[in-house]
Formats: C-alpha cells, sequence, structure tokens
C-alpha cells in the first residue's frame, strides 16, 4: 500500500517537481489529500527547536490564543491529538456510566471511542439524507430518553449540517451540546464559527485534517471551569506545569485529577499557528474546486454536502454517491488504475465490532455508506488534477 498522504516543501508547485521526479515513481497522480509545508513554516518550527523549549510552552499557548479567537471562543486548550480532545471533552463535561450520548454513526470511530471511554453509551442516530449526510434534528430527539445527558455532532466534511436546530433541541431538553469539529475547522453558520455553537468542541491537526501540523488536537469553550479543567487533565492532573516552574511562577505541585499526558509539544505548535495564518485561504480554494467539482460531475453522480442557506463550510472532504447498482470497489479500482486516490468516510461505527451491541436501525446512513466515495481535494490540487479525476469519472460511468 501507498503511504496515505504526503507531505511537500513549498514554493515548488506541483507541476514543476515532475522534472525531478518521474511521474511514474509517484503512486498517484491525483493524491487524496496533500499538504504544503511552506519555508515559513520551517523557519517556526527551526526557531522552536532552536529556543531548546521543546514541550508544552509559550509557543502553544500562543496557539491556543490565535486558536481561540479564530474559533470564536474565550479558551482553546491544545492536546496531543483530536482523539485525546474527545476524551478530555467528554471528561470535563462530566459524562460516565449511566449516561447516554446521542452521537451519528457516520463519523470516524474515535468520536464513539471518546463516548465510550468514560463508560457513557453512544446512542446512534441516522443522517438527514443521501446527500445530506449530517446527523438528522428529528432523529436526535426520537432518541432522547431520561438517561440521556449530550447531543454529539460531527459536522461531516466540514459542513455545518444541522448545528443550529441540535443546539436548541439541546438546550429544550436540558442537554450539553458537544461537538467533534475535526472536519470543521472554518467551518461558520451565519458568520459564526460552528465549534462555537457547542460548550465544548474538539478539533484535529491530523496530516491529513484541513489544519495539519501532524498529530494534535485543540478543545474549545466558553467556560472558564471547563477550560481549567481540560488543562489539569491533559497533564497529569497537576496543578502546575514544568513551565510555570521554569519561569519560577511555581513551585510545587498537588495531583487533584486522575489526568493523562495529552500535552501538545512547541515544535507543532509553531507549525499549527504558522499554517493557521493561510486557513481561510486554503479553505476558500478548496471551496473553489469543489464547486468545480459540483459542476463537473451535474448529472452523472449526487454531489454530497452542497453549501446551503447561511453556511460556510470548510470543504474538508468532497464526496459523491454512485447510483444504485454501480460496484463500488471496481469503480474504486478503476479510478486507481488510473493513479486517483479514492477512500470511503466512513464504514459506519455501529457495523463495527467494537460497538456492534448498541442497537442501531439506520438505514439512511446504511443505503450512503454503501453507495458513498471521497475524491481528492486539497487545498492546492491543480484544475489538471481534477480534469484527470473528472474524466475518469465520466469514463467509468453509464451517462445518466
Ligand atoms: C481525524 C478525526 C478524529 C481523530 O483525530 P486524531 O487527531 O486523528 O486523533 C476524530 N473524529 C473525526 C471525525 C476525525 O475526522
Amino acid at each position: 500500500m501507498p503511504p496515505l498522504m504526503s507531505a511537500r516543501v513549498s514554493p515548488e508547485p506541483a507541476t514543476a517537481r515532475g522534472a525531478a521526479t518521474s511521474a511514474a515513481d509517484a503512486p498517484w497522480r491525483v493524491p487524496l489529500s496533500d499538504v504544503v509545508i511552506t519555508e515559513e513554516d520551517l523557519a517556526a518550527v527551526m526557531d522552536a527547536y532552536r529556543s531548546g523549549w521543546l514541550s508544552i510552552g509559550p509557543r502553544t499557548a500562543a496557539f491556543e490564543q490565535a486558536f481561540a479567537e479564530y474559533a470564536g471562543t474565550r479558551y482553546a486548550v491544545a492536546v496531543s491529538s483530536g482523539t485525546a480532545a474527545l476524551h478530555l471533552m467528554c471528561l470535563a463535561m462530566g459524562l460516565g456510566p449511566g449516561d447516554e450520548v446521542i452521537v451519528p454513526s457516520l463519523t470516524f470511530v474515535a468520536t464513539v471511542n471518546a463516548i465510550r471511554y468514560t463508560g457513557a453509551t453512544p446512542v446512534f442516530a441516522d443522517i438527514a439524507g443521501e446527500l445530506e449526510p449530517w446527523v438528522s434534528t428529528e432523529a436526535c430527539e426520537a432518541l432522547i430518553t431520561p438517561r440521556t445527558r449530550a447531543i454529539m455532532h460531527m459536522p461531516y466534511g466540514g459542513h455545518p449540517g444541522e448545528a443550529a436546530a441540535l443546539a436548541a433541541l439541546a438546550d429544550r431538553n436540558g442537554l450539553t451540546f458537544l461537538m467533534d469539529a475535526a472536519h470543521a475547522v472554518g467551518a461558520r453558520l451565519d458568520g459564526r464559527p460552528v465549534g462555537s455553537l457547542a460548550a465544548t468542541a474538539a478539533y484535529s491537526f491530523f496530516a491529513n485534517k484541513n489544519l495539519a501540523i501532524g498529530e494534535g488536537g485543540m478543545v474549545t469553550t466558553d467556560d472558564e471551569d471547563v477550560a481549567q479543567q481540560l488543562r489539569r487533565l491533559r497533564s497529569h492532573g497537576m496543578t502546575a506545569l514544568s513551565w510555570d516552574q521554569a519561569r519560577g511562577h511555581a513551585f510545587g505541585y498537588d495531583v487533584v485529577a486522575l489526568g493523562y499526558n495529552y500535552r501538545l509539544d512547541e515544535p507543532r505548535a509553531a507549525l499549527g499557528l504558522a499554517r493557521l495564518s493561510r486557513l481561510d485561504a486554503e479553505n476558500a480554494s478548496r471551496g473553489v474546486l469543489d464547486a468545480r467539482y459540483r459542476a463537473g460531475l451535474h448529472g452523472l453522480v449526487g454531489c454530497a454536502l452542497a453549501p446551503t442557506e447561511g453556511t460556510q463550510p470548510a470543504h474538508h472532504i468532497f464526496t459523491i454517491v454512485l447510483p444504485p447498482g454501480v460496484d463500488r470497489e471496481a469503480f474504486r479500482r478503476r479510478l486507481a488504475e488510473r493513479r486517483v486516490q479514492t477512500s470511503v468516510h466512513y464504514p459506519p461505527a455501529h457495523r463495527m465490532s467494537i460497538h456492534a451491541e448498541q442497537p442501531a436501525d439506520l438505514p439512511v446512513t446504511d443505503e450512503y455508506a454503501r453507495r458513498t466515495v471521497t475524491l481528492p481535494l486539497f487545498a492546492h490540487m491543480t484544475e489538471d488534477q481534477q480534469d484527470a479525476v473528472l474524466s475518469a469519472i465520466a469514463d467509468e460511468l453509464p451517462q445518466a
């Protein structure tokens, strides 16, 4: 198997690089996702290493402050991965055994695992429609019981989905509204960062996400107590960090909670901060490519996640839904033969052995998961690359 994604150092564009490396050496003509690391990014990382302070410190604090501002919340707490962010979010909201959390099954399995880490029970809700693959408010409402504590939204593909209606539903029923915002960095609803609609939101900076730093995550909240708990839980439940001690701000510490080591380190925080300044521009180029896919695929396949009234999606992924009866694996194989990489987001969580004992009747999720294909999308994808995907699809599908 070729690697999932590659990272390149710009400013050399993809086409110029072809001269140095034979095109046949590259596993994919069009990879699913790709990251450009600029010279400025590298300089920021080098500065972090040269400073001699490697673990959590001033660059992490600066990244947190910039991210909180960007995400429209008072606090942001940096952690070592999106999964760590989800885990701490669930813990800080006090979830535990006996609690039920309503969650989409059409998500990366970490969303659901994080609920289970706390001993709480995930309750799977269906999606709104085949081309609206976000969790349905109506489906969530039907699953509320006296044990329900929270609703966990996941803005699939970076589309806000029904975030506002879900927040209102949670509010009406005295439930906590949580968000796995791994796809949604930069997504807005009526001009407001979508994660700020939740009591707490968890972000991922994994290598294939819109704001990629390798491994890393962030939890956002407006609640000072929650932010304080998150900071303690990410560092063994200790009341002081070694950074505080190094600055002479603390001489000892207590351990007041059963915490973890989920800290981010300085080089990756520096990379995150450098890349954050380009994120809106990169999301905008994803948006242009998204619209160009829609125009090119019109009448051939269903395109999910169309921007709706008031939404500004983050365009994390572009997914299509094949006509019924098309053999998806054969379709993906033929695209791979033309060196176009595809994926499936996601094999649903309720079909995973680990979560199979949770009862779930999710016909729309199952149908979507059978027929969806994720096409390549990344900020610096060229029109030539996109045309290669479009013509491969046109050749493979019978005209509707
Ligand atoms: C990537 C992702 C995660 C996990 O994030 P990591 O940083 O890889 O731990 C969780 N949920 C969703 C929806 C994701 O896409």
